[in-house]
């Protein structure tokens, strides 16, 4: 007899699971995640996962980094490193985050594995249980999974289609101190927004500085998307005016390439030595391997070019997607036109429940994410998140078109069971 079968003839999962800590009760699967399966299959076009695109990335020029990096300094990139990050690699990271304005000491940056490690340390510094995180309505959906394994009270804050809503921040804060509890940090996107796709203006920026500020309150910046603007460059980062306020949290995954897992977080002086020492007990140190491949990368290969070529092919799909939506979606529908990044976000008419959707959208080869995975409390049902990185323009156009023709049907079947 297997082990599987044993462990469910005693029922032994769930002994296991009152042996769990109280947080493990929070750790469940993301509903992007339980979708990956269904949507890698070839069949289905995937407007669901946000994974970036490498086609462009020139993978013999990557080759030809790391031979270099392991023949000429092998042995300092395969050997432990320093807790905070790599020295030179911190200073190259001062010079990216430059190009949206900040001046920054590399003493003050953190490398960590991806911006996701970011969020999870920044967590673990901040949240007791029952603490209140704001975060915009809606929200990235793995830093809503953090903030959930750390016991935080997710609060959503009101966004349009410039972003958070400052005096609706305003209300927010109010009604939560008014029932007693802490407000440990608002948690925003302000660039080219995962999943939305907006871009918060530049005086929006300032008023939202000032009343975190006033109300002492961080603010946690989350910034991967920044360099990916196709029309216009992004206003200046939060961070490059406020450096005592806010935390800013950056990554190589949208602009290098994922796999390499290299982010970084860039914080007030006074959180610096925390935020390494709780880094190093979760992962000792980030991998110099893949920190120095980042710097010979941005040290020898025109990076800048690169970025370019990202904006160039995300915008070609961005566009297919919007001439599509108009061709093919309802009237009624409405969706966000975002000026960079990788999402599109899609309201639909007539309390059309996407989650229940989701299986038809199958069935016609199509996937999304419902847009209630980025809500804490169950909003978004009438929402969707459709990304334009991966597929090809063809392919988006096919999608596109396939799940307008599903909308459609939806709509017409209620319309004739109302009558
Ligand atoms: N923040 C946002 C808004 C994201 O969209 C993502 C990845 N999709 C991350 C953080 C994490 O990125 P990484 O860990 O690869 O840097």
């Amino acid at each position: 007899m297997s082990d599987i079968s044993i462990r469910y003839q005693t029922g032994a999962p769930q002994n296991l699971e009152k042996r769990f800590a109280a947080r493990a009760a929070e750790m469940l699967p993301s509903e992007i995640r339980s979708l990956f399966a269904v949507a890698s299959r070839p069949e289905i076009v995937s407007l669901a996962g946000g994974m970036p695109n490498l086609s462009a990335l020139p993978m013999e020029m990557i080759a030809g980094v790391v031979k270099e990096l392991i023949l000429t300094n092998g042995s300092e990139a395969l050997q432990y490193g320093s807790g905070q990050g790599h020295p030179k690699l911190r200073e190259q990271i001062c010079d990216v985050m430059a190009l949206e304005g900040i001046r920054a000491n590399p003493d003050d940056v953190v490398v960590t594995t991806g911006s996701q490690q970011a969020l999870d340390l920044i967590s673990r510094i901040f949240i007791d249980p029952g603490d209140v995180v704001l975060v915009e309505a809606p929200s990235y959906v793995g830093a809503l999974g953090t903030f959930r394994q750390y016991q935080a009270s997710v609060v959503h804050v009101e966004m349009d289609n410039d972003g958070l809503v400052p005096n609706s921040l305003r209300a927010a804060i109010k009604s939560v101190r008014a029932t007693g509890r802490k407000i440990k940090f608002l948690y925003l996107i302000p660039n080219y927004q995962n999943p939305t796709g907006v871009c918060l203006p530049a005086d929006r920026r300032t008023e939202i500085l000032s009343i975190c500020r006033e109300e002492e309150i961080f603010v946690v910046e989350d910034n991967p998307y920044g360099l990916l603007g196709f029309d216009k460059p992004s206003p200046n980062a939060m961070r490059a005016e406020d450096s005592e306020n806010v935390i800013y949290l950056g990554s190589f995954s949208k602009t290098i390439a994922p796999g390499l897992r290299v982010g970084w977080a860039l914080v007030p002086q006074s959180l610096k030595d925390k935020l390494v020492i709780s880094s190093e007990s979760s992962i000792l140190c980030p991998s110099n391997f893949t920190q120095l491949t980042i710097s010979s990368y941005l040290a020898d290969q025109p990076w800048r070019d690169q970025i370019a070529s990202f904006c160039e092919l995300y915008k070609v799909r961005r566009d297919a997607m919007l001439e599509s939506l108009e061709q093919h979606f309802p009237a009624e529908a409405t969706w966000t036109k975002p000026g960079g990044g990788f999402y599109v976000w899609v309201n639909l008419p007539a309390e059309i429940d996407t989650k229940a959707l989701m299986p038809k959208a199958i069935v016609a080869k199509v996937a999304y994410v419902p847009g209630s995975a980025f809500y804490a409390d169950g909003l978004g049902s009438w929402s969707m998140r459709l990304s334009y990185c991966h597929p090809t323009p063809e392919r988006i156009r096919e999608g596109v078109k396939a799940l307008g023709g599903v909308i459609k049907q939806e709509m017409s079947r209620r319309g004739t069971a109302l009558t």
